[in-house]
C-alpha cells in the first residue's frame, strides 16, 4: 500500500495565509512583511485594543474620556473654518444633552449625507469642546428610518494596521482564520494539568477570549497583561522559545569539542606576570571555565560581569590553557575601539610569552590581510583578536578550540553561532565564551540564556572607590566646566559624552566636533581630544593612544566609547542630555571612571523639564552603583525588550509574552520545558515550530 502524502494543509496551523479568502498574491506579500506566512499567525495576531458596541449609551449619560456607541439623530450641520475647514454635526437623543461630531477632513458626499432629522448610530470617544462634549472623527453609520440596530455581543477587535490592508479586511482575515481552530483537544498541545495548575483556560479559549472578549470582561487585565487569556498565551510562546534554545543546546551538546587540560604553565606564566592578584570572583569563575572545558564537548558559557569586574583577564588566562593545548582562540568584539583594546592587552601578556596574537578587523586590507588569513589558516596565528570581519567567509582557522565573544548583547545569536562554526572541524566545535557587562537579572538570564550557562563576577576589584554622581541641569554648564578645569589641575582625567537621540552617526559627530570647539575656547589651558564614529579607525586609535598615556586630558566623545574603554586615570564623566539614555547605557558609560583608586565622579547634564521616567532614571543612578540592581529597575522602567535589545537572541522578540511583566510564570515555564523534553520531545517540536517558526529553523543547531 502507498504511503499517504504528507500535505501541508493537513496541520491547519500551518496553511499559508494565501489559503485565506481574499489572499492573493499582492496582499499575501504584504502580510508577510509582517510575519503572517500562515493561518496560525493570524491567531496570534491579537488586537491592541478593543471597542464596546455592545452596548447603546444615551447622550445625556456620556462622561468626557467615555468610549462610547450613542444611536441619535442629526439636529444640526454647521461648517465653519478653523485654521482650516471644519464640519461640526450635532447629534441629539431622546436623553437631554447635547453631542457634537467633529470633522477636519470631508469630502462634498459626506457633508451632503448629514441632512438634519437623519438616523446616526456613532462611536467614538467624547472629549470636552467648546460647547459641550464632542467625538472627533467618530466612526459612524447614518441608518434608514426603519434600520433595527443589534448591538454586537462580543466586543470588536482593533487590530494593529498593516500597511495596505485595511483595518476591516484585517479583522476579516483574522476571522478566517479563528475560523480554522482546530478544536480544544487537537489544538492543545500543554500538559493538561498545567494550565488547570495555574487556573489558566486552554489554548482555544484563550485564544476566543482575546480576539473577541464577551462585554462585561475584565478589559484591564488585556492593557496590563493579567487578564487569565494572555496569560495562557504568554506562558506557551515563552515555553516555545525556551524550548528552542534548549534544543538548540542539547544539539550543540553532541557534537564534541577539543578536551583541555586546565593548569598549564603558560597560563601560570601569565598569572605570575600579572600585576594584581585575581579576585574571588574570578578564580571562581575561572574555575567554572576551566571544568567545561576540560570535557570533550563544547561549554556554552556566559559570563556576566558589571564593567570593570576584571572579565578580559579571565578570559586571557581561559585562551592560555587552550593555546597550550596547542588550538586556536579567536576574541571577536563588537566594535574596532574594543577590539583594539583587547588586541594591546593581550600582546602586553601574550608576547613575552611567545604566544602570536594576530589582528583582524575590517580595515585590516590587501597584503596585511592576506598574510593574516595565511597566518590563521596555518595555525600560527595562536590568538585572533578581531571585529566581526573574524567571521566573513575567507576566515578559516587551523583548529579554532575557544570562542571568545565580548560584549554579547551587541550581537545577535546568529553572530555567535556563525563564530562557532569557524571551528566546525570533523564533529568538532569551539568551546563557547561569551562574556557581558549588560546585567541581566536572573529570572531574566533564565530564559534569555537557556541555552548558555551562567557565571557571575560579582565582585570588584580591590582599591576602587564607588563613583559618586550628580544630576545638573545644562544651564549649569559653567560649573561644569570649571569641574574639569579643577581634576585636570590635580593631573586627573576626563571624558565629555555628547549623545542625541537621533540614531545617526554624521549627526553624533557634528555635535561632538562643535562641543570640541565650545570646549577648547571655555578650557584654553587643557589638552583635548576628540573621538566619534566618523573618524578613520587609525585616528581613533591615535587619539584613544594619547589619552591613555595622559597626553590629552579632555576626551569628547560620542558614546563610541560606551563599551570596554579602559583609562584608570579618567576620574571625571560628563554625560549630556543623559535623560535621554536607558539605565543601562548611562552604567555602561559611568563604568568608564571609578577604574582606578583616585575618587571618581559622574556628572548627568539634562535638559528640563523632566518626565517622570527620566527623573527616576537619574534617581537610581544617582543613588547606586550596583549593576545588577540597576537593571532590576531598568527592566521594571522600560521592559526586557530594551534591556536585552532586539538584537539579543531573537527572545525579545515576543508577539505577546513581555518577560517583565510575565516574570512570574518563568519558574513554570522551566519546569513544564523539562518535563516535554524528558517525557514529550515530539510535543516540544510542535511548540517550537507554532511559536518559533522560521526563525528557530534559520538559527539551526
Ligand atoms: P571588564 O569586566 O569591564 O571588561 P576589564 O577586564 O577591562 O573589565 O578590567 C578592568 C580593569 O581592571 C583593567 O584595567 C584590569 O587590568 C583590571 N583588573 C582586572 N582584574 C583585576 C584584579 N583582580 N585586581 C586589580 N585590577 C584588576
Ligand atoms: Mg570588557
Amino acid at each position: 500500500m502507498r504511503k499517504r502524502k504528507e500535505s501541508p494543509a493537513v496541520d491547519p496551523q500551518l496553511q499559508p495565509a494565501s489559503t485565506l479568502p481574499g489572499v492573493g498574491p499582492a496582499v499575501a506579500e504584504k502580510l508577510a512583511a509582517r510575519g503572517l506566512l500562515h493561518v496560525q499567525d493570524f491567531w496570534f495576531q491579537l488586537p491592541l485594543r478593543y471597542e464596546d458596541r455592545t452596548r447603546l449609551t444615551p447622550v445625556a449619560a456620556l462622561r468626557p474620556g467615555m468610549t462610547a456607541q450613542v444611536l441619535g439623530r442629526v439636529v444640526a450641520v454647521e461648517r465653519g473654518f478653523r485654521g482650516r475647514p471644519t464640519l461640526r454635526i450635532v447629534v441629539a437623543d431622546d436623553s437631554r444633552g447635547g453631542l457634537a461630531l467633529r470633522f477636519f477632513h470631508f469630502n462634498r458626499a459626506q457633508l451632503a449625507q448629514f441632512a438634519p432629522g437623519r438616523r446616526i448610530l456613532c462611536f467614538g470617544e467624547a472629549r470636552p469642546g467648546l460647547h459641550g462634549l464632542e467625538m472627533v472623527h467618530p466612526s459612524y453609520r447614518l441608518l434608514a428610518e426603519d434600520a433595527v440596530v443589534v448591538p454586537g455581543d462580543r466586543l470588536d477587535p482593533v487590530y494593529p494596521t498593516v500597511d495596505g490592508i485595511g483595518p476591516a479586511s484585517f479583522a476579516r482575515l483574522v476571522d478566517a482564520a479563528l475560523q480554522r481552530l482546530p478544536d480544544a483537544a487537537t489544538l492543545e498541545l500543554l500538559p493538561a494539568d498545567a494550565c488547570a495548575r495555574l487556573g489558566l483556560p486552554g489554548l482555544r479559549e484563550a485564544l476566543l477570549l482575546a480576539h473577541r472578549p464577551p462585554p462585561g470582561d475584565e478589559l484591564a487585565g488585556f492593557a496590563d497583561g493579567s487578564h487569565p487569556a494572555l496569560r495562557r498565551l504568554a506562558l506557551e510562546e515563552l515555553l516555545a522559545h525556551t524550548l528552542s534554545l534548549r534544543r538548540q543546546r542539547v544539539a550543540l551538546r553532541r557534537h564534541g569539542a577539543a578536551a583541555v587540560r586546565p593548569g598549564s604553565r603558560l597560563a601560570k606564566d601569565l598569572r605570575g606576570r600579572l600585576k594584581f592578584a585575581l579576585t574571588g570572583a574570578q578564580q571562581r569563575v575561572l574555575q567554572e571555565i576551566a571544568g567545561d572545558i576540560a570535557r570533550p564537548e563544547p561549554m556554552l558559557r556566559l559570563v556576566q560581569g558589571d564593567v570593570g569586574s576584571g572579565k578580559t583577564v579571565v578570559a586571557a588566562l581561559a585562551a592560555a590553557d587552550v593555546v597550550a593545548a596547542g588550538h586556536q582562540v579567536a576574541l571577536m568584539a563588537p566594535t574596532e575601539l574594543l577590539a583594539e583594546q583587547h588586541l594591546a592587552n593581550f600582546r602586553a601578556w601574550f608576547d613575552a610569552l611567545g604566544v602570536e596574537v594576530a589582528w583582524l578587523a575590517g580595515k585590516v586590507t590587501g597584503r596585511a590581510r592576506t598574510a593574516t588569513l595565511a597566518r590563521i589558516a596555518d595555525g600560527r596565528a595562536q590568538i585572533v583578536v578581531g571585529t566581526h570581519a573574524l567571521m566573513q567567509q575567507q576566515v578559516a582557522f587551523a583548529g579554532l578550540a575557544l570562542a571568545i565573544v565580548d560584549e554579547q548583547h551587541r550581537f545577535g545569536v546568529h553572530q555567535r553561532l556563525a563564530l562557532r562554526d569557524k571551528g566546525l572541524a570533523g564533529d568538532r566545535v569551539p568551546h563557547q565564551l561569551v562574556m557581558t557587562a549588560t546585567p541581566i537579572p536572573r529570572t531574566l538570564a533564565m530564559s534569555a540564556y537557556a541555552d548558555l550557562d551562567v557565571s557571575v563576577i560579582d565582585e570588584m576589584p580591590p582599591g576602587r572607590t564607588p563613583v559618586t554622581t550628580v544630576a545638573v541641569n545644562a544651564d549649569r554648564r559653567g560649573e561644569v566646566v570649571a569641574r574639569i578645569q579643577a581634576a585636570c589641575a590635580e593631573g586627573r582625567q576626563a571624558y565629555w559624552v555628547c549623545t542625541l537621540i537621533e540614531d545617526s552617526e554624521e549627526v553624533e559627530a557634528q555635535a561632538a566636533q562643535s562641543t570640541f570647539e565650545l570646549l577648547g575656547t571655555a578650557l584654553p589651558g587643557l589638552r583635548l581630544g576628540l573621538l566619534h564614529g566618523r573618524m578613520k579607525p587609525a585616528e581613533k586609535q591615535a587619539v584613544m593612544a594619547r589619552f591613555k598615556a595622559g597626553e590629552l586630558q579632555l576626551l569628547v566623545a560620542t558614546t563610541v566609547i560606551e563599551v570596554g574603554v579602559d583609562v584608570p586615570n579618567a576620574s571625571l564623566m560628563i554625560i549630556e542630555n543623559a535623560e535621554r539614555l536607558g539605565l543601562a547605557q548611562l552604567h555602561q558609560l559611568r563604568g568608564r571612571v571609578g577604574r582606578g583608586a583616585a575618587a571618581s565622579s559622574c556628572v548627568l547634564m539634562y535638559k528640563g523639564p523632566l518626565s517622570a521616567m527620566a527623573r527616576e532614571r537619574l534617581e537610581v543612578m544617582r543613588a547606586s552603583t550596583d549593576g545588577f540592581l540597576i537593571a532590576e529597575k531598568d527592566l521594571e522602567l522600560r521592559g526586557p525588550g530594551e534591556l536585552l535589545g532586539t538584537r539579543q537572541t531573537g527572545l525579545a522578540a515576543f508577539r505577546i509574552a513581555d518577560l517583565g511583566r510575565d516574570a512570574a510564570l518563568l519558574p513554570h515555564v522551566q519546569e513544564i520545558a523539562d518535563a516535554l523534553l524528558a517525557q514529550d520531545p515530539q510535543v516540544a517540536d510542535r511548540l517550537v515550530a507554532r511559536w518559533v517558526g522560521a526563525a528557530a529553523r534559520f538559527a539551526g543547531a
